[in-house]
């Protein structure tokens, strides 16, 4: 892989977001192989499907990139709130590749979100646009990345450092078990996976899952039983082999 993003590619373009995303583009399709299945490249989608800027050709994977120059842990800056909760909710998302590039235009930072981590939660509705602009009332939406687990942020280059093809593989592979959930329980699912994730490496108690019943409340406020739902979650996140029954209600996330 080489980190490098060539300039050549863009100087046809007078436009920074237009250089940016065909430098950017052409990088993915010629050093990424498929995080998913492991093919040795990621193509450029030909059709004109929303959204979709690669495809892999063997397991059919479809991809977006969204690039930045300034990497941001905890928030991304996406198009229109409705059209995400629409790909959300009718369950066609792509896997979501974000870019860090740097000044020198180097690649920094590349992160894999799969499809199946996005819910309602990750998104925020920004303000809408004054009704004097050009797109009046439109209302985009930022995907906070700080409400997605860990396990659901896989890392191809990080901090100009290269992962290992196997290793990302692995990391896919192992939560491969949540795009199994229907788009209902799998948002209770994400919801909890992350919260466990607070608590990093060390144990923690149902007892201390339950102090988050207000904050989940809030998140889905059609549901009574919110302690129920906890334990479900935890019992599918354990079936997963995402967390560990430590017994009497001590839990622990499996990190690998
Ligand atoms: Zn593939």
């Amino acid at each position: 892989m080489n980190l490098k993003l060539d300039p050549a590619i863009g100087c046809r373009y007078t436009n920074t977001s237009q250089i940016v995303r065909v430098m950017t583009e052409h990088w993915c399709a010629n050093n990424l192989s498929c995080p998913v299945c492991g093919h040795h490249k990621i193509s450029q989608n030909q059709n004109n499907t929303p959204a979709v800027d690669f495809n892999c050709r063997e397991c059919k994977s479809n991809y977006q990139l969204k690039s930045r120059k300034l990497w941001n842990n905890s928030t991304i800056t996406d198009a229109g709130y409705e059209a995400m909760i629409k790909s959300i909710k009718g369950n066609s998302r792509p896997h979501l590749l974000i870019m860090g590039y740097t000044t020198d235009s180097y690649v920094n930072n590349l992160m894999l979100i799969p499809y199946f981590f996005f819910s309602e939660t990750c998104i925020q509705k920004r303000k809408p646009l004054s009704p004097n602009a050009k797109r009046a009332n439109w209302v985009g939406c930022n995907i906070k990345l700080d409400l997605i687990a860990p396990e659901g942020k896989i890392m191809i280059v990080e901090n100009g450092n290269e992962i290992p093809h196997s290793k990302i593989i692995q990391q896919y592979s192992r939560i491969t078990g949540i795009a199994e959930f229907s788009l209902e329980s799998r948002g209770w699912l994400l919801d909890v996976f992350h919260l466990t994730s607070q608590y990093g490496n060390r144990e923690f108690t149902l007892r201390e899952m339950y102090s988050h019943e207000a904050y989940l409340a809030a998140l889905h406020p059609d549901n009574k039983h919110i302690k129920d739902k906890i334990r479900q979650q935890l019992q599918y996140l354990r079936d997963q082999n995402l967390i560990e029954f430590l017994g009497r209600g001590v839990y622990k996330r499996r990190i690998e």
